[in-house]
């Protein structure tokens, strides 16, 4: 079995084996009390999410990753109204309240996305794994 689905299955916190079992619980990502509640296994495939103890930690890590892209995200339209460096540094704190405003915002989705993309990196890593062992 390859994994041919489309990167597009993460971004709507699908299995990423088969991209159509759901890897959360809740309906959507601002059901702040189930926000980390996961299947164990996928509904469809029955991919394992439960990889090892601990191993959405390094969730972390894409969670940092898809921040600083957010913030980043919204650098361009900043810059566009504060076009000279004079504006551009004086007016910062507003930049930096927007980067604020918009990872509240977005947080419950960013959390739930950092889990779904680490899981998706390391299902593809061990089915290659599994594939070369059959060989
Ligand atoms: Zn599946």
């Amino acid at each position: 079995m390859t994994n041919r689905k489309p990167i597009k299955s993460v971004f709507f916190l699908r299995c990423p084996s088969c991209g159509i079992g759901s890897l959360f619980k809740s309906k959507h990502s601002y059901e702040l009390n189930k926000i980390l509640d996961m299947h164990e296994h996928c509904e469809h495939c029955h991919e394992d999410f439960e990889v090892e103890t601990g191993f959405y930690q390094g969730a972390m890590y894409m969670s940092y990753i898809i921040t600083c892209a957010l913030c980043l995200a919204i650098l361009p339209i900043y810059y566009l109204f504060n076009n000279t460096r004079e504006a551009f540094l004086d007016n910062a704190m507003y930049y930096l309240i927007a980067c604020f405003a918009i990872l509240i915002f977005t947080a419950p989705y960013v959390i739930q996305l950092s889990r779904a993309v680490w899981l998706k990196m390391h299902v593809k890593f061990f089915k290659s794994k599994t594939e070369e062992n059959h060989l």
